[in-house]
């Protein structure tokens, strides 16, 4: 069941800030509030969901395609292209996700270490 009190939903409301990075109808990237890259943004779709599963079930082809030509947008305007980066997606307990809202992790802008 989808938590309406998560952070993510909070930012999503406006109830709590953020640092905007892009945004559009159907989707929000701002900067993590705990940085673990030199670049470190969150891309949230706009729908309650609460993992990438939960995500690619509820939406339709345009929506999954929106949000991760978005994803794409971002990549190009923090000019990460050629430099490389990494996208992660934590879900659930063995995932570690702390927030129950699905999000990509997008890392950059530096040399990053190994984690697999
Ligand atoms: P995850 O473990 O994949 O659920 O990651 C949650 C991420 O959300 C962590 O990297 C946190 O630093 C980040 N985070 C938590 N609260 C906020 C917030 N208010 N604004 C921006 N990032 C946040």
């Amino acid at each position: 069941m989808y938590d309406k009190n998560n952070i993510f939903a909070k930012i999503l409301r406006e109830e709590i800030p953020c640092e905007k990075v892009y945004e559009d109808e159907f989707s929000l990237f701002f900067n993590d509030i705990n940085p673990q890259a030199k670049i470190h943004i969150l891309g949230i779709p706009k729908i309650d969901c609460i993992d990438l599963f939960d995500f690619i079930n509820k939406s339709d082809a345009a929506y999954i395609s929106s949000f991760f030509n978005s994803v794409n947008s971002v990549i190009e305007k923090l000019k990460i292209d050629k430099t490389g980066y990494r996208i992660i997606s934590n879900s659930g307990k063995n995932g570690g996700q702390e927030v129950p809202h699905f999000h990509v992790h997008i890392l950059g802008g530096e040399k990053l270490g190994s984690i697999i």
